[in-house]
């Protein structure tokens, strides 16, 4: 894409979801890095059903520490790897302890340097608990930078220098938001769905997904919480927005 398509790409993601932010629930940067820690290979909303009562009473590294592993594994054996994350989690809490008072550090070198934290948790704890312009390439943010042209690259970290060479401002906090949630949500991995999508005619991926048809031979409408714009594009609706936008930003 050149850089207009790559403005408009982000523009009409913004006027979809102005206030896009991470659907991991916590409420400081030590309960987001280990909301995040805890979300490989696992989906956000298991993660949540584990951490809610678990971040009822634990806020901070002591608290962490002090529930013990054995209690941790426990509380999260719900989520995938959960024997290797409990044992990360609480040796990052003692690291923390032991190298930064208590505090998560906002420096990338400090926190890759915890057990368990590896680029892209560093970069989403960067980019939501510090706001800085950091670009996660998860598997969502890889697949439609891929398949758009947004930002090919055969890694995620050559996906990841690319989008930070190629955003431009203002869209470049909440960049990696908006790809994670048009991956989750519309660029499916399985069977993207096109005919709803408000980047269609910037995307190069072909064959692009044709609507779903009715059990009456229609062509099917882009479902209930979509609608389209006056020049025709479909956008999903605010309400749909405002589920996936909840207030957990950090002041
Ligand atoms: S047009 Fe299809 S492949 Fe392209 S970004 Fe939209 S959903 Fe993904």
């Amino acid at each position: 894409m050149n850089k207009g398509q790559v403005f408009e790409f982000f523009r009409r993601l913004a006027e979809d979801n102005p206030a896009p932010i991470t659907e991991l629930e916590f409420s400081n940067p030590y309960t987001l890095l280990v909301a995040v820690a805890l979300s490989a290979q696992a989906t956000d909303v298991s993660v949540n059903i584990a951490t809610r009562p678990l971040f009822a009473r634990i806020t901070k590294p002591a608290q962490m520490v002090a529930l013990g592993e054995e209690a941790l594994r426990q509380a999260i054996k719900s989520i995938g790897l959960f024997n290797t994350k409990a044992r990360n989690v609480i040796a990052l809490s003692q690291a923390l302890i032991r190298d930064h008072g208590g505090e998560v550090p906002r420096h990338r070198a400090a926190l890759e340097a915890l057990p368990g934290v590896g680029r892209k948790t560093a970069n989403v704890v960067l980019n939501t608990a510090w706001g800085e312009e950091t670009f996660a390439v998860d598997t969502h943010v890889f697949r439609v930078c891929n398949r758009t042209g947004l930002a090919p690259g055969k890694d995620p970290l050559a996906v990841e220098l690319k989008l930070e060479r190629t955003v431009p401002q203002p869209f470049r906090r909440d960049a990696h938001h908006w790809l994670i949630l048009h991956g989750r949500y519309t660029c499916k991995a399985r069977t993207p769905e096109c005919w709803r999508c408000v980047v269609v005619d910037l995307c190069r991926f072909k064959p692009k997904t044709p609507a779903p048809k009715t059990t009456s031979g229609r062509i099917g409408s882009p479902g209930p919480s979509a609608a389209r714009t006056a020049t025709g594009r479909i956008v999903r609706t605010r309400s749909e927005d405002r589920n996936r936008s909840r207030p957990n930003r950090l002041p």
